[in-house]
């Protein structure tokens, strides 16, 4: 079996650690903040392996070196990316899979919020880490990476089962959920879900991990082929990977 155990780390940041319960293996996805991590291994009783990277930026890989040296893990990252993540020992990308314990996680390229950055589905344990590629109701900014990349990313995500769990890395469903109503008001599973995420909030509770389908029924960025988007974005009949680039860019001005 695979425990997955979700840390809040730093002011919106997700970490996670997983634990094959067959091999004692445990791996860190990403490294947001070293102390709540170690908090979280202690309180577990588990002993840090691995250390799984998505991508560079500093609240996903600021801890990796302080970990590595506390726990010797091996850490694994995007190859095409090597040089920008501190300490990796073994390089991944897309196609490739990773064997932790009796699981096998694929590695995918979804380059677009960063050149390189990557995803591991567990296929058998139903869950997608993603980091910055694919938030709950969202999808990262666009720093490095083109619309077209995003969109090639983001359709690889598309193409999971509706069953899988969507760990991401941010808590920022709550304000995904205004940018996506002002495209696409008409979708009543959205509205629905905003009012959920409401609640949940208020409560303090998290809103991920979402799943596959919820995304693909409510993400507006998972929904370019929606009528009611292309309208609403003045692009109808357009491909698309052009309404995803509206979309997209409409969101960093809104
Ligand atoms: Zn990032
Ligand atoms: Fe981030």
């Amino acid at each position: 079996m695979l425990e997955v155990h979700q840390i809040p780390c730093l002011s919106d940041n997700y970490g996670y650690l997983i634990h094959d319960t067959d091999s004692d293996l445990t791996a860190s996805i990403d490294t947001p903040e070293v102390g709540p991590i170690n908090a979280a291994l202690a309180q577990r009783g588990w002993s840090l392996t691995h250390i799984l990277n998505t991508h560079h930026h500093f609240d996903h890989a600021g801890g990796n070196l302080e970990l590595k040296q506390k726990w010797d893990c091996t850490i694994v990252g995007s190859r095409s990316d090597a040089d920008r993540i501190p300490g990796i020992d073994i390089e991944v990308d897309d196609g490739d899979s990773f064997t932790f314990g009796s699981h096998q996680a694929q590695v995918f390229n979804v380059s677009g919020h960063t050149i390189g950055h990557i995803a591991y589905y567990f296929d058998q344990a139903d869950a997608l880490f993603c980091g910055d590629a694919l938030f709950a109701l969202g999808c990262g900014r666009l720093f490095e990476g083109t619309p077209e990349q995003m969109w090639h990313s983001l359709s690889k995500f598309i193409a999971l089962p509706d069953s899988t769990a969507v760990y991401c890395a941010h808590e920022y469903t709550q304000s995904n959920a205004l940018f996506a109503l002002s495209v696409e008001p008409e979708n009543q599973a959205l509205v629905a879900r905003s009012k959920e995420i409401d609640q949940l909030r208020a409560k303090g509770l998290p809103t991920v991990p979402s799943l596959i389908g919820l995304e693909k029924a409510t993400n507006p960025f998972l929904r370019p082929a929606s009528l009611d988007l292309q309208r609403n974005v003045g692009l109808e009949g357009a491909e698309l990977v052009n309404v995803f680039a509206e979309t997209r860019r409409r969101k960093d001005h809104f």
